[in-house]
């Protein structure tokens, strides 16, 4: 072939596009999206994992959000494990966290903690991943969604050769703002009177700080130095709150606010530019103002603006914030969480904080990650069929890896009998979640 040839056939169309057919098509690879395509394919399907960036772990890696917390109830019991756990222990192995700790809220909430290191996490998930057979595509962005009655019958991405068509038997959407059920027509929550969706943060990596100052801080110290924050202007958040990153002497500060429709492809680019611009002036306060942080300047920003809250789907259960509030039990359990009700409002600098309290738990049935009227399709991670409360506890990384692992599981079984989602039996996933791992009550 002559160079012109070689050359010509290139910019031919590439063999990707006459597309493909696997049993698993996970779209979003976030925690809830990794957990999925992993359990789904140690579970015997064939797992295409689609990823609009070059690596795995959505807001824990691009987001930089540095510490999963919500494992235990507030008497310190357990609730999260399977392959939540097995994140942990691997990373704890190769260096990248000190596994679980627990520190005091201001508010008094004991709260559970693992802190990690975001790059390793990628090393982590790309191990867990390549090792279950999830076949990655990443640098591929969803672009349409085709239908058959009430199944996805195909779903296109956006790859550097140009459009891919993948032809799955059953879809999970895990890209956190749901964008597949978007493009196939599904239903969303709204939003009640009061309500507003979570603002987004732009996390930021702080440093050197000497600790052992920053951490002798007061609570009252600390209040004082937030109101001054806040009212010079610096802080759009009355917190310093920060994870260290372990074996360093920086800390991810997750203490900027920008309220937005993440949805909204404009409102989401000046949510950016206005992340960052809030980023550099709290840094620039913590440099001035805060002990311990004198000799510190932001050293990184997250890669992406974290995303709290946007789309809630429509399932065939909704989980209310009284479902947790009253322990409700449902026969079609697949994961547990026991974090509070956790909510940034989109106006103001404080935090709603409502914890269950004592040993308190909650339940999450299958039928939230049904989206209603569609056949072959589940949803994992943050945008389950939970209220605006509810969502408020059941969106951090321990609870939606729990989620994304039974969604996984439950397609794998669904291709393996050969029915869809709805048909599965609720005691059969629940008893496969078990064997793995999952943390189920009888
Ligand atoms: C600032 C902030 C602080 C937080 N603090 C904590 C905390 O301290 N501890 C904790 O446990 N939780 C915390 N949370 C909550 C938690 O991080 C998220 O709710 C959780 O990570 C959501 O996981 P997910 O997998 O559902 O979604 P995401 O992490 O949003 O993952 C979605 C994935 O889909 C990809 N994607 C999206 N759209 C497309 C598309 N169209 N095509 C292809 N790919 C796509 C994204 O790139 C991403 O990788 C915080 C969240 C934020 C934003």
């Amino acid at each position: 072939m002559t160079h012109e040839n070689a050359h010509s056939a290139q910019n031919k169309q590439s063999p990707l596009v006459s597309g493909i057919a696997v049993d698993v098509l996970v779209c979003g690879g976030g925690m809830a999206g990794t957990m999925a395509a992993v359990a789904a394919a140690r579970g015997g399907a064939s797992v295409l994992l689609v990823e609009r960036w070059g690596f795995l772990g959505g807001s824990a890696t691009a987001g930089a959000v540095g510490q999963f917390v919500g494992w235990e109830t507030a008497a310190g019991r357990q609730v999260i494990q399977g392959l939540a756990e097995e994140v942990v222990q691997r990373l704890e192995r190769q260096g990248g966290s000190g596994g679980h700790t627990h520190f005091t809220m201001s508010t008094g909430h004991r709260m559970d903690q693992v802190s990690f290191d975001p790059e390793r996490l990628k090393l982590v998930l790309d191990q867990m991943a390549t090792e279950a057979g999830v076949r990655l595509l990443f640098h591929a962005t969803l672009l349409d969604v085709a239908r058959q009655g009430d199944a996805v019958s195909a779903v296109t991405v956006l790859t550097k050769a140009g459009p891919l068509e993948v032809r799955p038997r059953i879809a999970i959407d895990a890209s956190g703002d749901l964008d597949l059920l978007a493009r196939a027509g599904a239903g969303f929550l709204p939003l009640e009177a009061d309500e507003a969706p979570q603002p987004a943060t732009m996390m930021f990596r702080f440093g050197p700080i000497d600790f052992s100052r920053f951490e002798a801080l007061t609570s009252a110290e600390l209040q004082a130095l937030c109101r001054q924050g806040v009212d010079s202007g610096a802080l759009a958040r009355a917190a310093l709150h920060q994870s260290r990153v372990p074996g360093t002497d920086d800390g991810w500060f997750n203490i900027s606010r920008v309220s937005l429709d993440a949805t909204d492809p404009f409102a989401l680019s000046a949510g950016e530019v206005e992340g960052r611009r809030q980023a550099f002036a709290a840094a620039g306060f913590l440099a001035a103002r805060v002990p311990g942080c004198e000799g510190g300047r932001l050293v990184a920003l997250a890669a992406q603006l974290g995303i709290r809250e946007s789309r809630r789907v429509r399932g065939d259960v909704v989980l209310t914030a009284d479902d947790l509030r009253g322990e409700r039990r449902f026969p079609d359990a697949i994961a547990v969480g026991a974090y509070p009700m956790d909510i940034h409002p989109a106006r103001g600098t404080g935090l709603h904080f409502e914890t269950l309290g004592g040993d308190r738990s909650y339940e999450i049935p299958f039928r939230c990650l049904l989206p209603a009227g569609l056949g072959n399709v589940l949803v994992a991670g943050r945008g389950i069929s939970a209220s605006h409360g509810a969502h408020a506890s059941t969106r951090v990384m321990p609870t939606t890896m729990a989620i994304g692992q039974a969604a996984g599981t439950a397609a794998a079984l669904a291709c393996a009998g050969n029915g869809g989602p709805r048909e599965l039996d609720a005691a059969l996933l629940r008893d496969r979640l078990r064997q793995d791992a999952a943390f189920l009550p009888d």
